[in-house]
This record gives structure tokens, sequence and C-alpha cells, in this order.
């Protein structure tokens, strides 16, 4: 166990008569510290050890019952009625499938956790006992696999033990705590309606906002902070290209999407290669292509879908403006005479820790987990939600936590290969480790904001 960082004993000269008493009393004080650190830290993990059998017991019922975002029905009524249970006020149905869970203790500052609520049309494939069997509609009537395939399971089970450690240890804290479950993170949309529908002003306004992400980057038993961007902007596009459909034995007679689209992709490989300053952070996916029903029918029209993510704004603008033009421009030169539709469905804005919060929370937890289980981490390229709740004026923390079995991401690491990242139909966090971790930081994140 690692001392607080903070505290650092500077030896001082002393007449050799003293140095015998000197050396002994260093150590004696060097003891002490290392053994509130350790009392600290101890406590805490037995204060986990009280509530862990509740939380991987519901990790592990929602990980088998997952739920596409929005219907996250069966998902809000279980984290609903565990926070009831531990005597928060709950209110259901806050934009859509949304929960907002407030516990106030006394005077203070309001902090608010959140959790996400839902799934993913994703079939699991990890081959773990607990695997999600489940298939669903989705919303265009699509039999669909579901699973939790971004740990958001592991979220809710965290964030519901934090909720029964917070409620029992309420001479620990004082202020106002409010949880909420999130639904539709996936489709960037619930953080969105949850707003719409008075998040900040039916429910008391936070002064400030935490939230953490599971994830294969980090070894479990770890956490990553640091301050500035997080996660980026991000823009889904879908882009319709009209052809002129026929015979696909006489393409002379027609005027070919696919090959349109074809070529779309392609061009739009330019944008971040060619147009945008290098060491920009900037990306552009092409996600799918749609176009057609059979091999000797060309088709008049195709579809692309594609996600489009960065940290400026500027930079934002500039591949968004690129993509118009070069779309047009591709349709136009194989002589298409509708112009393409580009239709921009889903937007969010980059993620950013508040720089002062995040060092005062590096420091906050380095004190209560060890040193050596707080790491500097790097920004990312996915996206979330979470910046709306940010955009309301509210300063935010979002963390990393580590899902990786700890032999696993050696290996990896040694061998230069990557582990299932979260959306793969193989991302199994390694659940004992990570979701101790959940616990511990987010108990010791809100004991310092609420103190
Ligand atoms: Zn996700
Ligand atoms: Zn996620």
């Amino acid at each position: 166990m690692s001392a607080p960082h903070r505290l650092r004993l500077q030896p001082v000269p002393a007449p050799d008569i003293m140095r015998g008493t000197m050396k002994l009393t260093c150590s004696f004080l060097l003891g002490i510290l290392a053994a509130c650190a350790w009392a600290q830290t101890s406590s805490l993990t037995a204060e986990v050890e009280t509530v862990y059998p509740d939380a991987h017991a519901l990790y592990l019922d929602l990980h088998q019952t997952p739920e596409l975002s929005s219907h996250e029905i069966q998902t809000a009524t279980k984290v609903a009625s565990k926070l009831r249970d531990l005597g928060y006020t709950v209110t259901e149905h806050v934009g859509g499938t949304g929960v907002v869970a407030i516990l106030k203790n006394g005077a203070g500052p309001t902090v608010m956790l959140r959790t996400e609520l839902d799934g993913l049309p994703v079939e699991e494939k990890t081959g773990l006992v607990y695997a999600s069997k489940v298939h669903t509609k989705d919303d265009s009537g699509r039999d669909v696999p579901v699973m939790h395939a971004c740990g958001h399971d592991l979220h809710m089970a965290s964030l519901a033990a934090t909720a029964a450690i917070m409620a029992h240890s309420k001479s620990a804290w004082h202020g106002t705590l409010v949880l909420i479950g999130q639904p539709a993170e996936e489709t960037i949309s619930g953080a969105k309606r949850m707003i719409e529908d008075g998040l900040m002003t039916r429910f008391p306004k936070p002064d400030i906002a935490v939230s953490m992400h599971v994830g294969n980057t980090l070894p479990a038993g770890q956490i990553g902070v640091g301050p500035g961007y997080r996660f980026s902007n991000a823009d889904s596009l879908r882009i319709t290209i009209y052809g002129k459909g026929g015979h696909g034995s006489m393409p002379n007679s027609t005027i070919d999407p696919i090959v349109i689209a074809a070529r779309v992709v392609t061009t739009l490989q330019t944008i971040v290669s060619r147009e945008v300053k290098p060491g920009e952070v900037a990306v552009i996916t092409v996600g799918y292509i749609q176009a057609g029903t059979k091999n000797n029918i060309i088709p008049d029209h195709a579809e692309l879908g594609l996600t489009v993510r960065s940290y400026k704004p500027e930079v934002r603008q500039q591949m968004l403006a690129a993509i118009d033009r070069m779309t047009k421009a591709e349709a136009s030169a194989a002589g298409a005479t509708q112009e393409p539709k580009i239709e921009h469905l889903e937007a969010t804005d980059a993620v950013y820790n508040d720089p002062a919060l995040a060092q005062r929370l590096q420091g906050v937890l380095e004190s209560a987990l060890g040193k050596d289980r707080v790491v500097r981490d790097e920004p990312g390229m996915a996206s979330e939600d979470f910046s709306y709740f940010t955009a309301q004026g509210v300063p935010s923390f979002y963390f990393s936590l580590g899902g990786a079995d700890p032999g696993k991401y050696a290996e990896a690491k040694a061998a230069g290969t990557t582990l299932p990242s979260n959306h793969s139909p193989l991302f199994a966090p390694d659940v004992d480790p990570a979701l101790h971790m959940g616990i511990e930081a987010e108990v010791a994140a809100l004991r310092n904001l609420l103190h």
C-alpha cells in the first residue's frame, strides 16, 4: 500500500545525540502514515465486501437480461427498486426509461453519479456460462441478438453498490447525492431526453457530475484518470446516393449507385490524410454500405452510414463540410441527376474533464486506492452523451475503469496485440477485480466531493 502522495517527510540535521531518536521518530511517523493509508484503503475494501455479493448477483442478472437503447424497461425497474430499497427518493420514466434517485444528507454540495442502462444488438460469443442469449425485435422489426457488449451492466452493478455504501455511511459525507440511470447512451439520445424532461430543473442541479467506463485498455484493478478531452465529438451521418436502376447486363442504360458509393468511400479517406492538418485528431469511418437486392439488378440508390470523430470544433466543421463537398462531387462526376441526400442523424460533443477537478480527484483516488492502481489515461476516440450534462454548466469528472483480465492484458501487451474492445461479441470484463475497483473508486470520489 502506498502512503498519501502529498505527505513527504524531509530529514533534518540533528545533533549526534539525537540522531538515533530522530530516526526512530521518523520511521515511527512513516509507519503511522503507511498504517493510516492502509487503514483507509482496507476499511473501504471491507465496506465493499459487505455489498459485493449483491452487486455481483445484480451484474449476473443484468448481463443475462440486456435490453436495447430506449427499451430498458426491466433494467430501469431493477435499478430503481434497488435504490428505493436503500432509502433513495426514486423517480422513474425521466426522459423515457431514465431513473433519478436522490439521497439528501444535510447541507452541502450536490453531486451526480451516472450509469447507463442500455445493451447493444450484438450476439454474445464469449462462451461464458452467464452469456446473454437474449433476442428481441429492434425498432425496425428485425430480430436481433442483445448483449451488454459495452459493460453498462458493470456500471449499474457498481452504482447500486456505491449507493448502498453511501446510504449506510451517512456520517462520512454530507450534501445531496443524485444517482441517475440513463437510457439510450448507445444511440446518443438518452442524456438529452433526460435533460429535456427536467433533469436539471425538477431535481437538485448537480454542482459536479461523475461517471466512469469499463474497458479492456487497462487491466482490471486499475483506473485511468486525466484532465481535458476524454472522448471525442461524434457525428453520425446517413448518405443516400441516387443513381438509375436497371438490368445488370446493361450498365450503359443505368447510373450505378454502388460504383458511386464505392468511390465516395475511397475519396472520403483523403479528408483525414490530405486535408486535416497533421497532428489534429480526426476519424472518418464508413460503417455500412447498403444497396441492391440481386446480382443482376443495378439498384437505383445506395446508402452509407458514417461516424465522424474529432476533438476541436473547427476540425469537426472542416470534416463535415468536406464530406458534403466530396459526396456531391462524386455523384456529379458519375452523371447522377439527383444530388445525394446527407442526413446528420446524431451528434454529441466531446467529453471534457474539468482540469482542476481531475487533478484534485486524481490525488484523492491515489490516496484511497493506492497510487499504483491509478494511472494517467490517454484521451480516446469513443464518444459519450455524458457531454450533455456538462453542457448544462456542470463540471465533470469521467474516468476509465480497467476491465481486462490482468494475465491476458500482459500477454496481449507482450505480443503487441489488443484484447476484444467494447462492442465486440467477445467483450468480457474480468468482473471481480473490475467491479470491486469500480465501487471503491466511486465511493472514494463521492465522499471527497461530498465532504
Ligand atoms: Zn458503447
Ligand atoms: Zn458504453
